[in-house]
């Protein structure tokens, strides 16, 4: 009994202890330098002001400042420009949102803090400040938050809570193929019009094809999706969440390949009015399928884009409805302990991806791929192949997640080609 109190009171002396030792860590810092003050200015989507006042007896020789944004592992940081008078110190740090690096999109969470270096060798480190970076295009952004989804619209309450509730559906639906990665809130920014939307992608409207019109992206590494709003908006939002969870749950490999990504996503699509059935029947019947292995980046003729996104969902569907979504959550998880695809099919399902290939050619009634020469890839032997250094040098090109290619969805090519299906078939 004794003994118990004993310990009972020396756990409570190392809390207090505990207690007091951050505490003291902290006073240290705010002592050090007094009257804090920390601001931020967005001008999106152009720039990031971070702005700090204080007062301080020691002289400053650097403020860094450090940022995160979202779900990223890493740190970015740089130096404020700064002036210390008497005991005043002024510093600013200005950062670009878009650079050739990619841009921070908006709906992302910034945490930050900075780093203060004296002349006598010391430094302190702030504490954390957090904010949302908003499109301030705009002023009269609302928020619509429920359980794992954030949105932020202008306007239509209705449409944020009806996209809500699909987006919850679509997560627990998914619960079994991308597994424990559903709690994490995903932000969507819903835009109403296209000429609003694009002032806030367009520094990766360069690379899309200008015939397909671009209704959402996903950026997973800050958990973000940006959306235009219409009769096509649940089928962008699944489609564009689905990447997000994909990305989360290859633990952001770059050895997923484009047509297992965009197949997930178009298998997550909730808008099932949403077919490319057309365009691949086309593409089956004239002999315009390309092989899977070749399906790392999406043709630039927009004919062929649309069969290639018909063409990957199909394979998807086919992995799915044959196999079952535990093998399809398998074959993430090889992707994201870095297995090659044709290691991770192989070790998911006993064949490669040339097997694969021409299982599903088989199953859709489609012509059996032929390699360079003239053969056809026997789709039973299974085997492996040893180096595919093709692949997997040039697969981070064509993964939509590592560098923020256009997510193009078909949903409104119907609208925009509808002269455009006639002219494919009779080509
Ligand atoms: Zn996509």
């Amino acid at each position: 009994m004794l003994k118990n109190k004993v310990i009972y009171l020396l756990l409570f002396l190392l809390f207090i202890n505990n207690q007091e030792y951050l505490f003291s860590q902290q006073m240290d810092q705010s002592e050090v330098v007094k009257n804090q003050k920390f601001s931020v200015s967005v001008d999106f989507p152009e720039t990031i002001n971070f702005h700090f006042e204080g007062e301080s007896t020691k002289k400053i020789e650097d403020i860094k400042v450090e940022f995160k944004t979202g779900d990223r592992k890493t740190l970015q940081y740089s130096y404020m420009d700064f002036a210390q008078k008497d005991l005043n110190v002024v510093g600013d740090m200005e950062f670009r949102i878009s650079t050739q690096g990619g841009l921070i999109p908006p709906g992302s969470k910034i945490t930050w803090n900075l780093v203060i270096y004296f002349d006598d060798n010391t430094k302190i480190i702030t504490p954390d400040q957090n904010f949302v970076l908003m499109d301030t295009r705009f002023d009269d952004w609302e928020l619509y938050e429920d359980r794992s989804v954030n949105i932020y619209y202008r306007y239509s309450r209705t449409r944020a809570e009806r996209l809500s509730e699909e987006c919850n559906e679509l997560l627990q639906e998914m619960f079994p193929i991308v597994g424990d990665v559903i709690d994490d809130p995903i932000t969507i920014v819903l835009y109403n019009n296209y000429s609003e939307m694009i002032g806030a992608i367009r520094s990766k409207s360069k690379t899309s094809n200008r015939k397909l019109i671009t209704a959402g992206q996903a950026f997973d590494e800050a958990s973000v999706v940006l959306v235009l709003a219409g009769r096509n908006d649940i089928g962008t939002s699944t489609h564009e969440m689905m990447h997000i969870l994909v990305g989360r749950a290859t633990d952001g490999s770059v050895l997923l390949p484009l047509w297992l990504n965009e197949g997930l996503a178009e298998y997550a699509n909730r808008d099932k009015t949403v077919t490319y059935d057309h365009y691949l029947d086309w593409g089956i019947g004239t002999n315009n399928l390309k092989p899977l292995k070749q399906l790392i980046v999406f043709p630039g003729d927009p004919n062929l884009t649309l069969v290639s996104y018909g063409q990957s969902r199909s394979v998807v569907n086919y992995l799915i409805d044959s196999f079952g979504k535990q093998k399809m959550e398998l074959l993430l998880l090889n992707l994201s302990d870095g297995q090659i695809i044709d290691d991770a099919l192989f070790n998911t399902y006993g064949f490669n991806l040339d097997g694969l290939d021409n299982n599903w050619r088989e199953f859709v009634g489609a012509n059996p791929y032929y390699n360079k020469e003239g053969k056809i890839i026997d789709s039973k032997e299974g085997k492996i192949i040893d180096s595919n250094q093709e692949l997997s040098n040039s697969s981070d090109k064509g993964s939509c997640r590592s560098n923020g290619l256009l997510y193009i969805l078909v949903s409104l090519f119907f609208i925009y080609f509808r002269g455009f299906v006639n002219s494919i078939y009779s080509s």
